[in-house]
């Protein structure tokens, strides 16, 4: 522990961001981080509550929190900067995009604010690049074993690191032309700029991990190809099956999924692409967001920087409570009300509202025609009524499907091995172990869509069994 009573000392101070009138300008990142000192007392809260649920059930890494702030406290940065890196492969990363459930699980958060844990951990890791602290850690045996993984998203690039560093020939191949998955392509820039994931990825480089971009396994490689040259497989193919919206005028142009809109402003911001096209801007119209999430709040910010007239988010579930409901309590991860930075740049929030239809122009969208809901509890569920009277009819020059992703895409490779699936689409395993036993899977191929931070966690995991099943043939 590092202050006794610090966490009656001192409050919880909150990281700062750029002023609204002033990133919508540009794409970088929005976070003011704190001062070293202010940083020390944030550190000093951590109050040594004996089962420390941040750790045990917060992060799903278990990076062990409470050691950590104690080390920052006492100004052991590097020390602080091993341990992090015991449990968590990019904490630059998580720093920046977790949602920290950590927090939500922070055995102060039951009666105070809870400690300023994600951003320690920025502060811990910024401050070790700029040391020099980080550094490649080649293996120093190799076992001649030769592991293929597919996809460079934070499953694959954490399992690819962690067998690489285990002595084993990594080859990561990835289909897009850049190496990142989501990372690279989905989440935008003023939340995590970009070369931060390049800086990491010299080091992976530096430590073995061979990438072979522009390579979709399945189509330009084969499994008989994959079989002969690997004594192993790992898939981080992500979960890029987007939840569809299959309501009439659906057909019209310029209505798009989330991820191929995002996809367009990464591209243009890394000067991959040289133009905006037309199509996928949001200057000057008006868009509607369709989804309620951490997705739609990203096309929301993205719109905001393009130079939207005016943008709606609607979800289709009620507007949650401002504050923790009965149903989640402590350490669990509540359902509450979250305003996004991208939010508080300007946008208008509808809950309860289901899509019916789209209509438009030749081929173009002009109206989005949707209704009011209620969600009523039955004995066999949540169930979905219309609110007659309730219809609108909102003008839409851009409309954004951000409502989730179903599974990993199945033709091709999934197909291809013939893998086992569940009834949700997602890759079956034990212990990452697929049922072609040479075969490992992790991330959003397993687990369905979800987060970077347990994309990470699964792609430690599978590099442990591959690592294991290697050893043991
Ligand atoms: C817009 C958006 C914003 C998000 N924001 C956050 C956030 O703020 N915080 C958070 O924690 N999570 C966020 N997420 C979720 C998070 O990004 C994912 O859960 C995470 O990236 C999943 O990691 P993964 O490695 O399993 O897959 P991915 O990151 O999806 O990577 C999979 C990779 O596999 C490649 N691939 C697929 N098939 C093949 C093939 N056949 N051959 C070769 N390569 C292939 C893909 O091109 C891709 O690069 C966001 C997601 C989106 C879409
Ligand atoms: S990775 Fe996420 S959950 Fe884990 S300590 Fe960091 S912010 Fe918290």
């Amino acid at each position: 522990m590092g202050e006794i009573k610090g966490f009656l000392k001192y409050g919880r101070q909150e990281v700062g961001h750029r002023p609204v009138e002033e990133r919508v300008h540009d794409f970088k990142e929005l976070e003011l981080p704190l001062a070293p000192d202010q940083i020390r007392r944030q550190a000093a809260r951590c109050m040594d509550c004996g089962i420390p649920f941040c750790h045990a059930a917060g992060c799903p890494l278990q990076n062990c929190i409470p050691d950590i702030n104690e080390l920052v406290y006492k100004d052991r940065w590097r020390q602080a900067c091993e341990h992090l890196h015991m449990t968590n492969n990019f904490p630059e990363i998580t720093a920046r995009v977790c949602p920290a459930p950590c927090e939500t699980a922070c055995t102060l958060a039951i009666s105070d604010e809870p400690v300023l844990i994600r951003h320690i951990e920025y502060q811990i890791v910024e401050h070790a690049f700029s040391e020099g602290w980080i550094r490649p850690r080649p293996a120093t045996r190799r076992t001649g074993k030769r592991v293929a993984v597919v996809g460079s998203g934070p499953a694959g690039l954490a399992a690819a690191q962690q067998l690489a560093r285990a002595g084993h020939d990594v080859v990561v191949f990835e289909k897009d032309e850049h190496v990142g998955g989501m990372l690279r392509c989905g989440i935008p820039d003023f939340k995590l700029e970009k070369h931060i994931i390049d800086r990491r990825l010299e080091q992976l480089s530096a430590e073995g991990v061979e990438f072979q971009t522009g390579v979709s396994v399945g189509e330009d490689i084969s499994v008989r190809y994959l079989h002969k040259m690997f004594d192993s497989v790992c898939l981080t193919m992500g979960a890029r099956r987007p939840r569809d919206l299959a309501v009439p005028g659906r057909g019209y142009e310029n209505i798009l999924f989330a991820m191929d809109y995002l996809t367009a402003q990464n591209r243009l911001n890394a000067r991959k692409a040289s133009d905006e096209s037309p199509l996928l801007t949001a200057k000057d119209k008006v868009v509607v967001v369709i989804g309620g999430g951490d997705t739609g709040s990203d096309c929301v910010g993205t719109a905001r920087r393009q130079g939207a007239k005016k943008i709606y988010q609607l979800e289709i579930l009620p507007e949650p409570p401002e504050s923790r409901p009965p149903d989640t309590p402590w350490p669990l991860w509540p359902r509450i009300m979250r305003t996004s930075c991208s939010h508080q740049e300007g946008c208008e929030r509808w809950w309860g509202v289901m899509t019916k239809k789209f209509t438009g122009y030749e081929t173009r969208v002009g109206e989005v025609h949707g209704c009011r809901v209620e969600w009523i509890k039955k004995a066999d569920g949540w169930k979905i009524e219309e609110l007659p009277g309730t219809e609108f009819v909102l003008k839409a020059d851009l409309v954004l499907l951000a409502m989730g992703f179903l599974h990993v895409v199945h033709e091709g490779l999934v197909r291809d091995l013939g893998l086992q699936r569940d009834d949700r689409g997602n890759v079956v395993v034990d212990n990452c172990q697929t049922s072609e036993p040479w075969v490992f899977a992790a991330g959003d191929t397993v687990n369905g869509a979800s987060l970077v931070v347990r994309a990470i966690q699964s792609g430690r995991e599978a590099a442990t069994a591959i690592d294991g099943w290697l050893k043991s043939g």
